[in-house]
């Protein structure tokens, strides 16, 4: 069956009586008298069921097995403490999430080295891998510039170098991009973003295939405690069973803006996936759609995209993205971010392309 099929009946039971919707189980204990693991649920800091049917829908999408972590950071700081022991290096993307530079910089005293490169330079990855007993996180596309980079033929350069490889999956989510599928051992997805959908729920997951690291990961998860909350896991889950929905309209009309933005006197470049370059690579790796985020570079400075940013009516001033509202923000307004002055990241909602573009359009003739 389609992915999107196995989505909507992953948690769902046919017997007689079941509930068409999984039940909120806020339970911190479960009875479970028995000698060791007699009962699949004891302590609340373990295991949840509500948070399974969210895993189990998530696998639906990824392949492989899924765990649900407090928030996409406390999913990321797993997978770097996994792939990372033993003094292992991180080779990582230096354009990608700051936050998750922001986060090695933290672990940089505990012992972590990290190492970027440019990953659409496959010999430099290469290089990068060889030095050492390393890992490789990918991130593709990249949050905001959504540069896109090849992940099956960066898992290959890190199978000859024998380095595991992480996908950050969260701007394209499990329903345009499968990195499992594609040779990956780890995806992580922040589930605050598109998959969940709505903007009302902080979570992230991780998804892997390989039984020994899913318990690694499963112990960093029970033993440091980033867990969801079983309300948040229930409402991540609901929001997304309509993801395929969501993304498909999102990306028809990211790249119709995509094409109104470029044509425009005020816009100096557009990034959006698919749009102008990687458009094989979109096709091959995207399931042909580029997803609900675009960036766009204006002329001028700061001041002025600002003022174009604050003028809009409909798209609201707003971060994050993936939600059904469409939103923007100038990206450079976080210190640690290394976007260009006057870039704006637009987060494309399920409004009706006239509306966003009429609103667009006034805000940059403002
Ligand atoms: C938001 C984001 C994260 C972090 O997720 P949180 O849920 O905010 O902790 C990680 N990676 C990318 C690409 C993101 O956009």
């Amino acid at each position: 069956m389609d992915p999107a099929t196995r989505l909507l009946h992953a948690a769902l039971e046919h017997a007689e009586g079941a509930p068409s919707s999984p039940p909120i189980d806020l339970s911190s204990v479960h009875v479970s008298a028995g000698p060791g693991a007699a009962a699949p649920y004891g302590y609340g800091r373990l295991a949840n069921p509500t948070w399974e049917a969210l895993e189990t829908a998530l696998c639906a999408l990824e392949g492989g097995s899924a765990l649900a972590f407090a928030s996409g950071q406390a999913a990321t700081h797993a997978a770097l403490m996994t792939l990372c022991a033993d003094g292992r290096r991180l080779v990582l993307p230096g354009d990608g999430y700051y936050g998750t530079r922001k986060l090695c910089a933290l672990l940089h005293p505990f012992g972590l080295r990290t190492q970027a490169v440019d990953l659409a330079d496959l010999d430099a990855v290469a290089a990068a891998l060889a030095d050492g007993p390393a890992a490789l996180w990918i991130e593709t596309p990249t949050n905001p510039f959504l540069r896109l980079f090849d992940i099956a033929r960066l898992v290959e350069v890190a199978r000859t170098a024998g380095a595991l490889v992480a996908v950050d999956n969260t701007t394209a989510t499990a329903f345009l991009q499968r990195p499992l599928a594609l040779g990956a051992d780890l995806s992580l997805t922040s589930l605050t973003k598109g998959s969940s959908g709505h903007s009302d729920v902080v979570l992230g997951a991780l998804a892997a295939r390989d039984a020994a690291l899913l318990e690694r990961l499963r112990a960093w998860r029970s033993a440091a405690g980033g867990i969801p909350g079983p309300f948040e896991a229930w409402i991540a889950h609901r929001g997304l069973l309509t993801l395929p929905l969501r993304v498909e309209r999102q990306s028809e009309t990211a790249l119709a803006l995509a094409s109104r933005l470029a044509a425009h006197p005020r816009v100096r470049e557009v990034h959006y996936p698919g749009f102008a370059r990687d458009r094989e690579l979109v096709e091959r790796q995207m399931s042909g759609r580029g997803g609900s985020l675009l960036s766009f570079e204006l002329d001028g400075d700061a001041d002025g995209a600002e003022r174009v940013v604050r003028a809009a009516r409909l798209v609201r001033p707003a971060t994050s993205f993936g939600g059904v509202e469409s939103s923007w923000e100038r990206r450079a307004r976080w210190a640690d971010e290394s976007a260009p002055a006057s870039l704006i990241r637009l987060s494309v909602g399920i409004e009706p392309l006239a509306d966003v573009w009429a609103d667009i359009e006034a805000a940059l003739d403002s």
